[in-house]
């Protein structure tokens, strides 16, 4: 999720480009202001009570913002992320937004605040009164919403210092000025997101190769299990022994093998742009220890992709691998490839099917040459950079 919150004294232009920014990174809208203002158009008991606190300029009491606000947010946890106006206004309310934050299991990636001075504010204000029909926008009551604000709202700033998460634009430029400051705020923080993929398949159906190309174009770091621990194996070591035994029995690999590994790759890697995981997780034990592990790094998956081979397309390439340099331990014989399909089919696809309830799942044809289908996965992945909040 990408949340932000828009600071600023009332006429900044928090507003005007808030308008631009929910339609560039498909963000969900709060205004407690028109969340405020429609409630009093509704006339419901809410809008009765913030009527002539809002006449005035006054600030809403806190109770009756957390209650719009939680309205709002619940009603929309599948929203890409968060776009506050108007909110937090006091120090107290900076809380109740880690608060919800925590409710929907993330958090608040950077406050920008719109600087213009309170004659520009006032300016903005009247020349907006003679056209927005706010009754608020009249000299006196913006006077006495310029005092709530450098009053309670500017101290609202130094908790967002403190926690390193304050940024500020020149808000006194054109709209278009302010917009690029604010979009190469947005870019950077995005920049710091990870893409993690996790690459589904039958065995044969080309995730390795695909899985390598696409981690070197893009700058992800690619997490195979099965390599990580062939190489075990070559360097001879205790678990390369437990696992090579496991191999030649056709057996998965236990966890308590896997899992170390997979954390010591991802600890080391240092300045990716994400992740790319195949042949893991494998079953629905492994499907949530990969939500731990990413959650530990402060992430989660970005997109599922399954690649879609037929059966007997797939035990062909088997048979023919099998009978180069490249035949892996696993698929020396027919039985053994029978064997891996197998439990690809029982194990990995009910896991293939939870993701599919839960986040979808991206099918891709893996039929046709290695350019063509790099080319379906590229697309996918450019997508979920876009996608990337
Ligand atoms: P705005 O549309 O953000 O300028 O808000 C208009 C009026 O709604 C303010 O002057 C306040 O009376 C009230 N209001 C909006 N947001 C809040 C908030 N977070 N806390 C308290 N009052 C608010």
């Amino acid at each position: 999720m990408l949340n932000i919150a828009l600071f600023g004294p009332p006429g900044a232009g928090k507003g005007t480009q808030s308008e631009f920014l929910v339609k560039e990174y498909n963000l969900f809208y709060i205004s407690t202001g028109d969340l405020l203002r429609k409630e009093i158009k509704e006339q419901t008991q809410l809008g009765k009570e913030a009527q002539s606190i809002i006449a005035t300029g006054g600030l809403v009491p806190d109770e009756i913002i957390v209650q719009i606000i939680e309205k709002t947010i619940t009603n929309n946890p599948n929203a890409n992320g968060f776009l506050f106006d108007g909110f937090p206004r006091t120090y107290i309310q900076a809380y109740i937004l880690e608060g919800l934050m925590i409710k929907l299991n993330t958090s608040l990636n950077c406050l920008i605040s719109l600087n213009v001075t309170e004659e520009e504010s006032i300016r903005r204000l009247l020349h907006r009164g003679k056209t927005s029909g706010r009754s608020d926008d009249n000299e006196e009551v913006i006077r006495n919403r310029l005092k709530e604000y450098y009053e309670k709202t500017l101290p609202v700033l130094n908790f967002y210092k403190e926690k390193g998460l304050y940024k500020e634009v020149n808000s006194m430029l054109s709209i278009e000025e302010v917009h690029q400051q604010i979009k190469e705020i947005i870019q950077a923080e995005l920049s710091k997101r990870l893409l993690n993929i996790v690459l589904f398949g039958y065995p044969g159906s080309g995730r390795g190769t695909q899985g390598k190309a696409i981690a070197k174009k893009y700058g992800l770091e690619y997490i195979a299990t099965g390599p990580m621990l062939d190489e075990e194996i070559k360097k001879g070591t205790e678990i390369g022994k437990k696992v090579l035994n496991l191999y030649e029995n056709g057996l998965l690999v236990p966890d308590e093998i896997v899992v170390p590994l997979i954390e010591k790759k991802l600890e080391n890697s240092k300045g990716v742009r994400g992740y790319i995981f195949k042949g893991f997780p494998r079953t629905f034990v492994q499907s949530y220890i990969l939500d731990g592990l990413l959650k530990k790094h402060g992430s989660s998956i970005a997109k599922i992709i399954e690649l879609e081979v037929p059966i007997l397309e797939l035990i062909q390439r088997l048979v023919k691998r099998s009978q180069t340099d490249e035949c892996m331990p696993y698929d020396s014989s027919i039985e053994k490839i029978v064997q891996r399909l197998k439990d690809h089919e029982n194990k990995t696809i009910p896991v293939i099917k939870k993701y599919q309830e839960l986040h979808g799942v991206v099918k891709i044809d893996g039929m046709g040459t290695f350019e063509e289908v790099f080319e379906r996965i590229s697309f996918e992945i450019e997508n979920g950079f876009k996608n990337l909040r």
